[in-house]
């Protein structure tokens, strides 16, 4: 057998599988915005775990609640016993949405995975096994699961594994497009994410989301929208679906849902969740008592009127910064966003840009080659989206 040795330089720790290039330093603290390297250097963090820690690191709520949630002894029984964690954040989930029922499960790819599962149970019953297919949008990602990176339009990230789970196409973001691929007869459901957030951070048009609400149910198509990176808060409605007045069959939650612990949900109506029984899909440690109490604290703090508040104002400052880079730094090419989810076409490479950042005190992630995303926590101040800004044009300049 042969093996293969990491070299010494490379900032892959040997025992990890190579799946990230993962920055050289070595994060050992976090507190608010901010994280900490093992050598002291601060971070603003405008990566926020990739939209995860919406509330930011170390925050004194989220660790009440662990807290609370230790002290009853449970961390995980299994979904063969009631619980009443898991139960009260349906509840709240629920009373929030559009949904009438939840699954729980452990993270955003599992959580499409079970939307198209409980979308084919539904759609069998209404149309025969012939009504199974899934529609993605070019530019969509999904998660990395056989059956998401079907629904994933990324060519680099799909080839290597085909075949990929069957049923599920992708097709162009154009209305004319959709009309034609989406047969009722053929079609279950139609995925999108309201805004692309790994393909680039493109916005949907709210008439572009109304149209595809009109056109899926006229023919009995279930439209499934992913909010994993742009629901629960970060653009400055609890659900991304609410800018265009709309409401999904299905909804699709994970990132920040508990705090940074693992978790997704799948939303429903009472009309798609009737037509899953026992036994059709299950998983060991999805709304455990421990994570769903800490979950529904983040929900409640996400839910705050005051929090979305926070998020409009500050995005309409991060906005207002990043399209004004676009008239006047020759480097940046266009700003595409919402709330505190933008993402700035650059001319340099963006991990060039992400490294110069970071060697400067900024962390940032990409979206493709020459895209720089900005998700930080949904607790940033004006002082430090100001601060972000001015390291950023120093990094872009050196890039
Ligand atoms: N859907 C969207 C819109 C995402 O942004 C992501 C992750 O980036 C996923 C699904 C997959 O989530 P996870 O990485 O938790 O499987």
């Amino acid at each position: 057998m042969t093996t293969m040795t990491v070299p010494a330089t490379s900032p892959t720790a040997a025992a990890l599988l190579n799946t990230y290039k993962r920055a050289p330093m070595e994060i050992v603290r976090g507190a608010g915005c901010e994280l900490f390297d093992a050598a002291g250097k601060a971070y603003l963090d405008f990566t926020a775990g990739i939209a995860v820690m919406a509330l930011g690191h170390g925050d004194a709520g989220v660790a009440a609640a662990m807290r609370e949630a230790l002290d009853t002894g449970l961390i995980h029984i299994s979904n063969l016993y009631r619980s009443e964690p898991g139960e009260k954040l349906a509840e709240r989930l629920v009373e929030l949405s559009f949904a009438e029922r939840v699954f729980f499960c452990n993270s955003g790819a599992e959580a499409n995975e079970g939307a198209f599962k409980v979308v084919r149970k539904w759609a069998r019953q209404l149309g025969g096994p012939a009504k199974h297919e899934i529609i993605a949008l070019r530019g969509a990602f999904h998660g990395r699961l056989f059956a998401t990176l079907a629904a994933t339009d990324r060519p680099q990230y799909r080839a290597p594994f085909r075949p990929l789970a069957g049923g599920i196409g992708i097709v162009e973001r154009d209305l004319d497009e959709l009309r034609v691929a989406l047969d009722g007869e053929r079609v279950a459901a139609l995925i999108v994410e309201p805004i692309q957030g790994e393909g680039g951070m493109r916005v949907f048009d709210p008439a572009f989301l109304q149209a595809i609400r009109a056109l899926t149910k006229e023919r009995e198509i279930a439209l499934i929208l992913d909010e994993i990176q742009c629901g629960l808060g970060r653009t400055g409605a609890l659900f991304a679906y609410e800018h265009a007045g709309i409401t999904p069959d299905v909804m699709t939650l994970a990132k920040p849902l508990a705090g940074g612990f693992p978790m997704g949900a799948v939303l429903m109506t009472s009309e798609i969740a009737n037509s899953t029984q026992p036994g059709d899909h299950g998983t060991t440690f999805g709304g455990g008592p421990f994570i769903a109490h800490v979950a529904r604290h983040v929900v409640d703090r996400l839910a705050d009127p005051r929090m979305l508040a926070h998020v409009r104002s500050m995005g309409t400052l991060l906005g207002a910064a990043l399209e004004g880079m676009v008239h006047q730094n020759p480097r940046v090419r266009a700003a595409r966003g919402m709330g505190l989810m933008w993402g700035l076409d650059v001319t340099p490479p963006a991990a060039d840009v992400v490294a110069q950042a970071r060697e400067r005190g900024l962390l940032l992630v990409g979206a493709g080659e020459h895209t720089i995303r900005f998700l930080p926590p949904l607790v940033i101040s004006a002082a430090q989206i100001a601060h972000a800004m001015k390291v950023f044009e120093e990094a872009l300049a050196a890039a």
